[in-house]
């Protein structure tokens, strides 16, 4: 089945159970606390907006987890994915370096999202559900979701960041097609997207304030639950199907990884994709390198602070101990849409805090050029969000040139960016600015963090 550069698992190896890394981490998670008491939230507090399932995944000390078999009937129409050798792009760096990555992109909405999204779905829908009511940015997880929902028949809600929904109006056409409802936010559907629209009616709309209003939607209907794409653990556990994958097609050809390399937005592609080599990292079974690759224009994980915060702009999600920008961050406009979040997720957050991942942060210049030219040796053109692992992984294969180092190197592939082409055009053009977020921007939106205990 398997050759060196292509390689390969049956339909009958897809992985039976996810990965929890919650059990093998060097220290307990803090908990999440309710945003009125200040005190660790109860699970009943959670049951208005998620299924209890996805609540007890949250918490879980377990370190397996069975996948139903109806979540891995629907993963079959593109799992498992392959993991591919860049012969090419090794050749073109001149590097003695061997470099793999996961190829995700091949799933129908084309990234990693619909591996919690149908997950997610399925769960809801055991518990009795007839919509699920979300956010997105650029609209991956938007049509990630709007794709799941429609395999297991349920309706779907999206609150697309109106900037993103005027500007890239093919992932809208996907959630279109798959049955999705999507409204620019703020919305005049809820209170708090009319609020915000009282006091900046031209504002381009955030991740932060679409997020409130999917929240408030699910909270006030019955048959409605609220669905998050990245960040809680649960969301991190069903991403593991990709390192687990991984890690089989590794052993497979024989390899050990030097260096795991992802990009993070809310962390959900990096920890599925890294966590399963996490255990064996902190056992001292691997002597392996762990980078988690994010913009410098929002870079969360390089300088933000380790601190309790809301997900949401309006401040109606528990507060969660993790790496953020402050809540009221408003990154620019970068292309990297699924890459603009203020915080990151707490397990990601918790394993920066104990030096077992180190974070990088890139400008988008040379995240697109390390992006162009992969598409120029390997073919596939990459997600904006991608870029910052290719570039990554590029920089270490650069280093082991210097040091011949003969190092295996191996990339999570998040998405493509075949929706993503006038970014390319821009960069193509000279017309990408590269931001650095100012210092005192940073500290600004950082003085506005809820008083809360930090828990360190
Ligand atoms: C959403 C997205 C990301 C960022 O989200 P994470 O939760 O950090 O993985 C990265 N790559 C692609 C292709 C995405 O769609």
């Amino acid at each position: 089945m398997s050759d060196k550069f292509h390689i390969n698992l049956s339909p009958s190896e897809l992985p039976e159970r996810w990965y929890n890394v919650q059990p093998d981490l060097p220290e307990p998670l803090a908990p999440p606390l309710n945003p009125k008491t200040g005190q660790p939230i109860k699970p009943e507090d959670l049951t208005p907006i998620f299924p209890m399932e996805l609540i007890k995944q949250e918490v879980s000390q377990e370190r397996w987890i069975v996948i139903p078999d109806a979540i891995r009937d629907v993963y079959r129409l593109w799992r498992p994915t392959p993991l591919k050798r860049a012969r090419n792009l090794e050749l073109a760096l001149g590097t003695p370096a061997r470099i793999y990555y996961k190829d995700e992109s091949v799933s129908p909405p084309g990234s990693h999202k619909p591996n919690t999204a149908v997950a997610q779905a399925y769960y809801n829908k055991q518990a009795g559900i007839t919509r699920i009511a979300t956010e997105t940015g650029a609209g991956q997880w938007g049509s990630a979701l709007s794709f799941a929902c429609k395999l297991l028949d349920l309706k779907c809600t999206v609150y697309m960041v109106k900037v993103s929904y005027y500007q890239k109006p093919f992932r809208k056409s996907l959630m279109h097609i798959w049955g999705g409802e999507v409204y620019p936010s703020p919305s005049d559907r809820t209170e708090s997207g009319r609020n915000i629209l009282a006091r900046n009616p031209d504002t381009n709309g955030s991740l932060g304030m679409a997020i409130s209003e999917a929240v408030e939607d699910a909270a006030t209907h019955e048959d409605t639950n609220y669905s998050l794409g990245s960040v809680l653990n649960h969301v991190l556990l069903h991403q593991t199907i990709v390192g687990l994958e991984a890690k089989k097609q590794l052993e497979l050809v024989g390899e050990k990884p030097h260096v795991l390399i992802g990009c993070v937005g809310g962390g959900s592609n990096f920890g599925g994709f890294c966590f399963p080599f996490v255990s064996d990292k902190l056992s001292g079974k691997l002597d392996c390198e762990i980078i988690g690759a994010e913009p410098s224009s929002c870079p969360t994980l390089t300088k933000g602070l380790y601190r309790y915060d809301f997900g949401d702009t309006v401040g109606l999600t528990p507060l969660l101990l993790m790496h953020t920008l402050g809540h009221t961050f408003e990154p620019p406009g970068i292309h990297a849409g699924g890459l603009r979040y203020h915080g990151d997720s707490p397990l990601v957050s918790l394993l920066v805090d104990k030096k077992v991942i180190r974070p990088v942060a890139y400008p988008q210049n040379p995240c697109f050029e390390a992006a162009v030219l992969f598409a120029n040796t390997e073919g596939t053109i990459p997600a904006p969000e991608t870029s910052h692992a290719i570039r990554a992984a590029v920089d270490e294969a650069l280093k082991c040139k210097e040091t011949g180092e003969e190092k295996c190197i191996v990339f999570n592939f998040s998405g493509h960016g075949h929706f993503d082409l006038n970014a390319y055009d821009a960069y193509m053009e000279g017309k990408l600015e590269d931001y650095e977020y100012p210092d005192e921007k940073i500290q600004e939106a950082l003085a506005q963090l809820p008083k809360f205990p930090t828990g360190i």
